[in-house]
């Protein structure tokens, strides 16, 4: 009797501490994920690769993460009735948000297809927005 008693405290202990332990456990787990989904990118961003600067396409239309990263005076020109200072991947009408990545807005631009460009980003093709 002293013996299943104890048995049943045992258990009761047991069963007690996984019910304690199993949230945390699948928190941890869930942010995790979480985690890897933010190096990625995050399903908020799409999970789609950042365009890279210099590369292919970005080369051709001098694709910056940051329109202050330009410094060439010659494409530095108002466009469409918008001074250089005031044009970004946000303004731009080929630019359609998808989400945040690093803290960083980013969208979808019509030019770079399966990847995205930050908000605050700049090129050679941009138009205003209508
Ligand atoms: S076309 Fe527009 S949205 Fe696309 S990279 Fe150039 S400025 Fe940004």
């Amino acid at each position: 009797m002293q013996n299943s008693r104890r048995d049943f405290f045992k258990k009761v202990a047991g069963i007690a501490s996984a019910v304690v332990v199993a949230p945390a456990v699948v928190n941890g787990l869930f942010s995790s994920v979480a985690n890897a989904e933010g190096k990625r990118g995050g399903a908020a961003g799409g999970g789609l690769p950042l365009v890279e600067p210099g590369k292919d396409m970005a080369a051709t239309v001098n694709y910056v993460h940051n329109a202050k990263d330009i410094k060439d005076a010659k494409l530095k020109t108002e466009r469409q009735g918008v001074k250089f200072e005031q044009q970004n991947c946000a303004g731009c009408m080929l630019y359609t948000k998808e989400g945040m990545q690093g803290g960083v807005e980013v969208g979808k631009c019509s030019i770079f297809a399966g990847k995205v460009v930050k908000s605050t980003g700049w090129c050679t093709s941009w138009a205003k927005k209508a």
